[in-house]
């Protein structure tokens, strides 16, 4: 089956089998490469309109108690000096982003304990009382309860990564890992209301194309909104530090194929993308992605949060300057 045969099946909302996905992800050719980030594009904006919704991430610990291989805040790597931000430190980066005009801001951590229920809970109130934004949590695995919580709190969104819906590449990756429970939270987040994320990495060691599809089914089964696909990048002190990172042009065909599957949903052109070339970020905007996450994280700490080495600052700046590249609009309730 060609390409365009594909392409068509998807312009009048045919449904595509994992065959098809594969064939997708599998384009060799210049030509066939921009049919299918045009296609992209334009199921983009049907879905979502012309619009890059902008969101600023706090990261706000990293101390973390797991051991995921690629990343550099697992606990075994004693070289990272780690970080906790208080209360009032992340409410006034929470000020700032709604003076900018930003409308969600998502709190991300290591796994880090030491924020418990009760913390959490009063960092949500705060900022729902006092700024009334829209709050994405990000702190990795959690109890049903804290969920629950952490929902009747106020938060909004939960981004959960099944990192990869293959079970071998997945417990490869994550050696304290239980892809099973992976699962399950997804669902419990779900059901209790949640706009869920998940995501992928591109570029794990051993990774297939037919790996690839199998993520992106695994996101429309499991009716994810907000979809995270970046490439790996190795990071300093961790078991993976020396392996190559993912491609640019496999992030690219992943994101284009993911919003013609998953179609309306929130999808980012991420920061691992723009580390790796601000070429494929701006690219991205035109395949597919429709939002970007600012990271807001106090200069201080910044350099800390080294989940991979080199890590591209994405600050408004550059989103505007990537932005008008692309030919998309900003929302309008963006102060620059
Ligand atoms: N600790 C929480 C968790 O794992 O869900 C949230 C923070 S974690 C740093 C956020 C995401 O960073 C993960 O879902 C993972 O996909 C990504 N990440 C970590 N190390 C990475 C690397 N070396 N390359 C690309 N992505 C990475
Ligand atoms: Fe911890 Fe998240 Fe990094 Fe895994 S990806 S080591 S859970 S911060």
């Amino acid at each position: 089956e060609s390409v365009l045969s594909i392409l068509e099946k998807v312009a009048v909302d045919e449904v595509l089998s994992k065959e098809e996905i594969i064939t997708l992800l599998s384009i060799e050719s210049e030509e066939e490469k921009a049919a299918l980030f045009k296609a992209a594009d334009l199921m983009r904006e049907e879905c979502v309109g012309p619009k890059v919704d902008i969101r600023g991430a706090i990261e706000f610990s990293n101390y973390c108690i797991r051991s995921c291989n690629y990343c550099g805040l697992r606990k075994e790597n004693r070289k990272l000096h780690r970080y906790r931000m208080t209360i009032d430190e992340i409410l006034a980066v929470a000020y700032r982003m709604k003076e900018m005009g930003i409308k969600t801001v998502i709190l991300q951590s290591g796994e880090d304990p030491f924020y418990t229920v009760e913390l959490i809970e009063e960092i949500i109130k705060t900022i729902k009382a006092e700024l009334g934004m829209r709050i994405t949590l990000s702190l990795g695995e959690r109890s049903y309860e804290e969920y629950r919580r952490f929902k009747e709190a106020g938060a909004n969104n939960y981004l959960l990564k099944i990192e990869a819906a293959n079970q071998k590449l997945f417990y490869k990756a994550h050696p304290d890992g239980d892809w099973e429970k992976r699962a399950k939270h997804t669902r419990w987040l779900k059901e209790l209301g949640y706009i869920v994320g998940s995501g992928n990495i591109i570029g794990l060691p051993g990774q297939t194309v037919e790996d690839i599809a199998e993520d992106i089914l695994f996101f429309k089964k499991y009716g994810i909104h907000m979809i995270g696909i970046g490439p790996f990048i190795p990071a300093a002190n961790s078991p993976w530090a020396n392996l190559n990172p993912g491609t640019v042009d496999m992030t690219l065909k992943t994101l284009a194929v993911t919003r013609l599957v998953c179609q309306n949903v929130y999808i980012p052109a991420t920061t691992a993308l723009a580390t790796l070339s601000k070429e494929g970020f701006i690219k991205a905007l035109r395949a597919g992605t429709n939002t970007i996450m600012l990271i807001m994280t106090p200069p201080i700490y910044r350099e800390k949060y080294q989940i991979y080495s080199n890590k591209n600052m994405v600050n408004l700046d550059f989103a505007v300057e990537c932005i008008e590249k692309a030919q998309r609009e900003l929302p309008s309730y963006i102060k620059v």
